[in-house]
């Protein structure tokens, strides 16, 4: 294998900054075959339901059924899945589990409210979705953890019912996806998926009943489907290829950040690993562990290609610039990998997850150190966060004016619709004020 090519910038150059962008920027372009058969399987599943879904489920995933309960997994099967791991993975899989769910404890928010001195009571009343569903990738690999992300905060949330799916191309079935799924409690599991399993998640079918939100990664058919169901049901985001901002200051050990821009790279082709470094000679170090580690990685291909197409290592003058430039990406991972690594969270404002000092690799994050693996991509953590609680609960505001409240809010009211010309509103904020 030739020596992998990664581009080599400097923050110094007059064009740093455009040249940034321009590795930055990532269109998640719509491919109109694709765009044309997602019409195409919402309307059909949306007229047929059931029927629509078996024809899909059989035309792509090669699952030859004749009614849907052949498609839906009985609770037995995922627990059978569970007993019958080898039992590291099931340990593995609990204990990921437990401290998943001891982070996510943290983030559920109360229902509050205060009462004035004149006896108005105001509130937030928080209430968990009724329904979700769950959307696990399983065309290509399967991701167990992903059902750990999703479910567990759905559930902590209190979500009174998770529907599942993950498609079986072939009827093959990962035992880890629905050893998962029987540990975080989903209440159905149904073997279908593409654009077919959202449209029933979003429509409801005569066996698949209507959700709320959807939730869960996927391919350009899954992720075009959600886009287009949103507003029917809510979804959780779309999201684009992962990526990873690496700081350094030229400590530690350059085979560790070599490897952790790979574990990015690995994902796929367009994913992004991106390393921030004050030390020239690092930088030099960094290169060469990638060059001597590349060829042993089974997956050196889709890593070469993706450190070609969107990496970079890059020679900052200094952390402070190298904390300024990871702002200005608003990563979806930072790795600060440098000594006095925690001095410097305070500088980070945008960023979907920070993993501190050397020994925090993101690979513990993805997996089992306990936050959400589902994070914020494409600059998106300048707005939004990671998967949580807070997305499996909604806020409903609650207004309980008493007589004497309604004497110094009405006339305030009155004379603001007054002003907007709307004499229906100012007359029954005055109907509650005494004369
Ligand atoms: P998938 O479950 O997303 O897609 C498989 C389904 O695609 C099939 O069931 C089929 O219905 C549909 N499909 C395939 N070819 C089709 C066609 N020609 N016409 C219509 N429908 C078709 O599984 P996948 O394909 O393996 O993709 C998983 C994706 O999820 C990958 O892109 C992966 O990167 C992504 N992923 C992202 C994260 C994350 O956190 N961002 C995590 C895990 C996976």
């Amino acid at each position: 294998m030739n020596s992998p090519q990664i581009r080599r910038l400097d923050a110094r150059e007059p064009e740093f900054l455009s040249t940034l962008d321009a590795l930055l920027a990532f269109e998640s372009g719509t491919d109109s075959r694709i765009e044309n058969a997602v019409t195409d399987i919402l309307a059909a599943v949306r007229n047929t339901g059931d029927t629509a879904v078996i024809e899909y489920t059989r035309r792509f995933d090669r699952l030859d059924v004749d009614h849907m309960a052949a498609l839906e997994l009985p609770e037995a099967a995922l627990q059978a899945a569970l007993d019958g791991l080898p039992e590291a993975q099931r340990a593995a899989l609990k204990t990921a589990a437990e401290r998943v769910e001891a982070y996510h404890r943290r983030q559920i928010v109360e229902s509050w409210d205060y009462t004035e001195a004149d006896g108005t009571r105001l509130g937030q009343i928080v209430t968990p979705l009724d329904r979700v569903g769950l959307y696990v990738p399983g065309g290509r690999a399967s991701y167990p953890s992903s059902v750990l992300m999703n479910a567990i905060p759905a559930k902590v949330a209190g979500v009174g019912e998770l529907i599942m799916v993950v498609p079986t191309p072939d009827g093959e079935r990962n035992p880890l996806v629905l050893a998962a799924a029987a540990i975080t409690g989903v209440d159905r599991v149904f073997t279908i998926g593409g654009a077919q399993a959202v449209a029933a998640l979003a429509y409801g079918t005569q066996t698949i009943p209507q959700v709320d939100k959807i939730v869960g990664p996927g391919n350009a058919y899954v992720a075009s489907a959600k886009r287009r169901v949103f507003g029917t049901v809510g979804i959780d985001m779309v999201a684009g290829p992962s990526e990873v901002l690496v700081i350094s200051d030229g400590s530690g050990n350059p085979d560790w950040v070599a490897m952790d821009l790979f574990a990015q790279a690995e994902h796929d082709e367009l994913a992004q690993s991106i390393l921030l470094c004050t030390d020239a000679g690092f930088i030099d170090a960094v290169a060469a562990s990638i060059a001597k580690l590349l060829p042993d990685m089974p997956r050196r291909d889709t890593i070469a290609t993706s450190l070609a197409n969107r990496g970079a290592l890059i020679k900052v003058s200094d952390l402070d610039e190298a904390c300024a430039i990871a702002n200005r990406i608003a990563p979806e991972h930072l790795e600060l990998s440098m000594e006095d690594a925690e001095a410097w969270i305070g500088k980070i404002r945008h960023a979907g997850a920070i993993f501190v000092g050397h020994w925090s690799v993101e690979a513990l994050g993805d997996y089992c150190a306990g936050p959400n693996h589902v994070l914020p991509t494409m600059r998106s953590a300048r707005f939004s966060s990671p998967l949580g609680v807070y997305d499996f609960q909604k806020r409903t505001s609650l207004i309980q004016v008493s007589e004497a409240g309604a004497q110094t809010l009405g006339p305030i009211a009155a004379t603001l619709a007054d002003g907007e010309g709307l004499q229906a509103h100012a007359a029954s904020a005055r109907y509650r004020v005494k004369a």
